[in-house]
């Protein structure tokens, strides 16, 4: 049987910034290499709720806080639905103004409190214009890929975790999650929350393969292993950024 795999890429108009489109286009190139069919769903606002049943798996990037603000009043109608979905382990990559969304609140530059979707056990906090944003290139060790991730982050918001939720992993070089606390993003279930653009994909080709694997695993209900890729530009461009950054890989 030929594998297939939809992709539902939320609000692509309004959460799409520092290159997140990229981490769609190397989902999809690595699924292409491999023969697998590929569908992206672009969900845009007022999108119609039947269309999350038919994705295997999801995709949001950042944005500023005006764009979440206008984001967040169609993604509420939403709630029961996208909850139902990450509970019932599809795999998903949000990252920075949609990993805030998936927490309890999110406190925006202004003191505005945009409610979360409440799936994630986290808060985000954002001090305002008199704080630094946290910005840079980052590196984080990450226990579930037995690989450090590279990104960009460029956040005001800083987020909590709840005792129990598990952060994506520890940083190494740049801020993550608060800037105090060392830990970077949160994994529940299959979903990945993560302040990483860069885009995060294409500089960590090991997480889009995990995500690859969760995605056909769930949805064909069988053990999968993924044909291995020639990555040696991926790595080259890996080994290049690390220097830059004064760190090993
Ligand atoms: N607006 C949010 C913040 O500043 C998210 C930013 C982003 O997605 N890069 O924290």
């Amino acid at each position: 049987m030929t594998q297939h795999l939809r992709i539902g890429w939320l609000y692509p108009e309004l959460m799409n910034i520092y290159g997140d489109r990229g981490n769609i286009i190397v989902l999809a190139n690595r699924l292409k290499w491999r023969k697998i069919g590929v569908e992206i769903l672009e969900l845009g606002l007022n999108f119609d709720d039947k269309k999350l049943n038919d994705c295997d798996m999801f995709l949001m990037g950042g944005a500023q806080d005006k764009q979440q603000v206008e984001v967040a009043k169609d993604l509420f109608k939403k709630q029961k639905r996208i909850k139902e979905i990450i509970e019932g382990g599809v795999p998903g990559l949000y990252i920075c103004g949609a990993y805030q969304f998936l927490g309890k609140y999110y406190k925006d530059a202004q003191g505005t409190i945009i409610k979360g979707l409440e799936i994630f056990d986290l808060y985000t906090e954002n001090p305002g214009e008199n704080e630094n944003r946290l910005i840079g290139n980052i590196s984080l060790e990450c226990s579930t890929l037995g690989s450090q991730l590279l990104g960009f982050e460029n956040h005001g918001g800083r987020t909590y975790l709840g005792k129990d939720l598990k952060p994506l992993g520890k940083v190494i070089k740049g801020f993550g999650n608060n800037g105090e606390d060392d830990t970077e993003g949160s994994i529940y279930k299959n979903s990945f929350g993560t302040y990483l653009h860069g885009p995060i994909l294409p500089k960590n080709p090991a997480l889009t393969d995990y995500l690859i694997e969760k995605a056909l695993e769930i949805k064909y209900k069988e053990k999968i292993k993924l044909e291995k890729l020639d990555d040696t530009m991926e790595e080259k461009a890996r080994i290049a950024i690390a220097k830059r950054m004064g760190i090993t890989i």
